[in-house]
């Protein structure tokens, strides 16, 4: 099979990491014999400064005309002072409209060889986790009515939660789908003992739960959620929830794995084609020094393999040479924690990988 992808490098560490999973992706291609056609295009502060706008109209009909999206990050104090408008995080939420992503997926995973990393006590982190937080992406109350006005007690804002049924079931069905992928364990995550919005929710996710009797289903509040997540994470295996609670939600759990340059990310939509990036910025501070930890962003390219080519053995192939890397020893300068071991740098990192991934680079087919 041949695959297109769209390749947005970037700004700071996004072109170093992007380049390593360029090579992961190739090298497990070969082995499985597919074919991936990476197309370069520009966004952020590098379109800004190449054309004057952070998501020229070239890059979103090269995404849409693309089977996937593969983001490194973009940002940096070159482009800070600019007007909103204008700089580079602007085009995050202007390629996720354009793609209509509706959905986030947020692995936390603690990898065995980094559980010294994670803030957690050491029993709670002894049997590992690895919880798969699926977020509603454009409904809820950060696109909610919302405004300022005159109240009682003088000026006052206001903010509205609002979700249709169709909202709630399109995310709900790719939340039991996931967990029927994984574990089989599906916790919905709202405020129904409170809000309207969520009693909908709740109601909507149960009516849900009768065409999914595989998949083991449960409630929480979400100030429960929060505690359980400190408190037990392995309890966890997929969680479904909205727009504010999965923003809340989802780096509270990213944080327990103790390392931002491990994480990757999804944003899905109607179609496959995905968007596929690490939760991590730019790193303008180890911009350019061969420091940047390539694995979230390898491991956004095992989620695309997964999620939007349906590769399951290639995207496990990936995970598992990460696992095994890590097991070695093998720990970039973000993940060395206090163990002694020299750190490698990102491209020492990316050959390890590679050398585990056991392939030959296969014939590049890309055009840049
Ligand atoms: P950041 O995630 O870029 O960096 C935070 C810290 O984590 C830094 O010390 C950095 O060196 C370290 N770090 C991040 N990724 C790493 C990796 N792969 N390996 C090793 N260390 C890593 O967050 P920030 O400093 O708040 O933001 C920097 C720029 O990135 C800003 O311009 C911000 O707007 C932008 N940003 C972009 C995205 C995105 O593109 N999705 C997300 C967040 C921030």
């Amino acid at each position: 099979m041949e695959y297109r992808i769209a390749l947005l490098k970037g700004d700071g560490i996004g072109p170093e990491i992007t380049e390593s999973a360029v090579q992961v992706l190739e090298t497990v291609g070969a082995r499985f014999g597919h074919r991936f056609v990476f197309e370069p295009y520009l966004i952020g502060g590098a379109a800004i400064d190449a054309v004057g706008e952070p998501l020229p109209d070239k890059t979103v009909e090269g995404c849409l005309a693309s089977d996937s999206v593969l983001l490194g990050a973009v940002g940096g104090p070159k482009w800070d002072a600019l007007p909103a408008d204008m700089r580079p995080e602007k085009a995050l939420l202007g390629i996720r409209a354009a793609l209509g992503l509706y959905m986030n997926l947020r692995p936390a995973k603690l990898f065995p060889a980094l559980k010294g990393a994670s803030p957690l006590r050491e029993d709670l982190t002894a049997q590992g986790f690895d919880i798969l937080i699926v977020r509603e992406l454009t409904g809820g109350i950060y696109f909610g009515e919302h405004g300022t006005r005159t109240g009682r007690y003088g000026e006052e804002a206001f903010d509205t939660e609002c979700y249709s049924v169709y909202e709630i079931e399109r995310i709900g069905k790719a939340a039991f789908e996931a967990a029927r992928k994984r574990s089989g364990r599906l916790v919905s995550v709202d405020k129904a003992n409170v809000l309207e919005s969520s009693r909908l929710w709740r109601r909507t996710m149960h009516r849900l739960a009768e065409s999914y009797p595989d998949v083991a289903y449960s409630d929480l509040y979400v100030d429960n959620a929060a505690m359980q997540l400190v408190r037990d994470p392995q309890q966890f295996d997929v969680i479904v929830t909205s727009n504010l609670f999965g923003d809340i939600l989802s780096d509270e759990a990213s944080q327990l794995t103790g390392s931002i340059g491990m994480l990757a990310s999804a944003s899905l939509g109607e179609t496959k084609r995905g968007l596929f990036e690490p939760i991590h910025g730019s790193a303008p501070d180890i911009a350019g020094k061969d420091l940047a930890n390539p694995a979230a962003m390898i491991l956004s390219g095992a989620m695309m393999l997964r999620y939007a080519f349906g590769l399951a053995d290639e995207a496990d192939a990936v995970e598992n040479a990460v696992d095994a890397v890590l097991a070695r020893g093998c720990h970039t300068a973000d993940i060395v924690g206090d163990s002694g071991v020299r750190p490698l740098s990102g491209s020492a990192m990316t050959a390890e990988l590679l050398r585990e991934l056991g392939g030959q680079r296969a014939g590049s087919a890309r055009r840049y």
